[in-house]
């Protein structure tokens, strides 16, 4: 028997309720058997925002787009933006553009990732590439002309088919580490939805073919009791019906709104950074400093009022004294206070999240007493997201059907996420080898999990 390995599956926008019902219905064999049946399979929660790269980083690093202060699949840095211009480093961010490439840099150098820490780490289409070998991103050549047919001709599949012959290939290489991102469920239920049988569970089954063979070569090497193999995504996705673009609502407002990509609007006052779709962040910039939820509403009061009463805005996100923050929505608010890693959940004219007064929790606590929530873990990922100031001074949870983008939608999307809405926290987690992660867990929970079976 060779060393440990881990190979990791992430199944971008995977939903633990669609994956339990492909495999009931016999449609997963593989996955059934060797992970259901054979290993494990529980459910898990992300982090918030609940997008596509933001949601690697618990797996990779073991923590939070808070502690990164990478806040989203775009980001505004008002304090930087105020200081030295629109055009400093950082000012902003869109990785969905050539900008990409700075998402390594951008992390914070605190928490390094699985590739920096196991230098032989093999990347599959995966982003966040710190630390990976040129040698070992193993889908780099081609990726190029497969997404452009990916996001225009919508020729999703080829994309993950290919990704799990390089996969298959990589196995000769005998790493430690392998990060395989197979993104169409993702890509899939945004263009058509989460749960069409056409399409999305299609890309399910492909996963469940490459995992078929994978065990069958790793067995034949006589390797699989020494390979942790894991099966998650970053996220779920949930329906989308109606978009309120929240660009244009703004300048209805009569603000200058300053959003991707229009980068150039002329002396702007305020801006609009959106992720997944289903989550975005505000800054106004007539205030250097973090807005609090009392100055927020005297200066911009009418604006924000009519914001949180708009059908598409679930809650909305706001500080209030250090460490505090206010949860807004159509009917009231509550209070999430922060004291010696703990944290209180006060409802004061409304509960926001409907789980009642809660008192000095743990991290632990906040996960067990939330996950069957509406919000799963909602409390600990407020914290988390609110303590970095790229955040925002407004944090915005999208109502379940809606997302926050119209115009600037090419191809218009049917399926979003990057809200806390338990259809997009929810998770699968599942392992080959039993009692690993049977418990559910935090997805940071899986990096440590990772490291001691490959130390071990
Ligand atoms: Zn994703």
């Amino acid at each position: 028997m060779g060393k440990n390995k881990v190979i990791f599956y992430l199944i971008d926008g995977a939903r633990p309720d669609i994956l339990t019902k492909l495999a009931d219905k016999g449609d997963l064999p593989h996955i059934k058997q060797h992970l259901i049946e054979e290993g494990s399979f529980t459910k898990g929660t992300t982090c918030f925002p609940s997008t596509t790269g933001p949601a690697y980083l618990p797996y990779l690093t073991g923590t939070f787009p808070g502690d990164h202060n990478i806040t989203g699949i775009r980001w505004f840095d008002k304090r930087a933006f105020l200081k030295d211009g629109r055009w400093a480093r950082n000012s902003m961010r869109s990785y969905c553009g050539y900008e990409a490439k700075y998402f390594n840099d951008d992390m914070n150098p605190k928490y390094p990732s699985l590739f920096e820490e196991y230098d032989d780490g093999i990347n599959l289409y995966n982003m966040v590439t710190k630390g990976v070998k040129e040698e070992n991103d193993v889908t780099k050549e081609g990726k190029t002309g497969l997404y452009f047919n990916a996001h225009f001709k919508h020729r999703h599949h080829e994309v993950d088919r290919a990704g799990h012959k390089k996969l298959m290939e990589s196995l000769d290489r005998d790493s430690r580490f392998t990060y395989a991102v197979f993104p169409s469920i993702d890509w899939d239920a945004h263009t058509y939805h989460y749960d069409d049988p056409k399409t999305t569970h299609q890309a399910y089954k492909i996963v469940d073919e490459s995992l078929g063979e994978l065990v069958q070569a790793l067995k034949r090497k006589n390797e699989y009791d020494n390979t942790l193999i894991i099966m998650a995504s970053d996220h779920g996705l949930s329906s989308t019906h109606s978009h309120l673009d929240l660009g244009k609502f703004f300048k209805k407002h009569k603000y200058r709104v300053l959003e991707y990509p229009t980068i150039l609007t002329l002396r702007p006052n305020m801006t609009v950074f959106i992720s997944g779709n289903s989550f975005a962040s505000l800054s106004f910039l007539d205030k250097k400093e973090d807005y609090t939820k009392s100055d927020l509403l005297s200066n911009h009061g009418e604006s924000m009022n009519d914001l949180i009463q708009q059908e598409a805005i679930d809650f909305v996100v706001v500080r209030g004294a250090q460490n505090e923050y206010f949860l807004l929505n159509n009917e009231g608010e509550s209070l999430i206070r922060a004291n010696n890693q703990k944290l209180s959940y006060h409802p004061i004219t409304a509960d926001v999240l409907g789980i009642g007064e809660k008192e000095n929790l743990n991290f632990q606590e906040c996960f067990d007493q939330t996950l069957e929530t509406e919000y799963p873990d909602a409390l600990w990922q407020c914290h988390q997201l609110m303590q970095s100031p790229r955040a925002g001074d407004v944090a915005i949870s999208a109502a379940n059907g809606y997302d926050l983008r119209d115009f600037w939608e090419i191809p218009e999307h049917k399926g979003s996420h990057g809200s806390l809405h338990w259809e997009h926290m929810h998770v699968p987690l599942l392992t080959n080898q039993k009692n690993h992660i049977s418990e559910p867990k935090r997805t940071t929970e899986i990096h440590p999990i990772i490291k001691n079976w490959i130390d071990q």
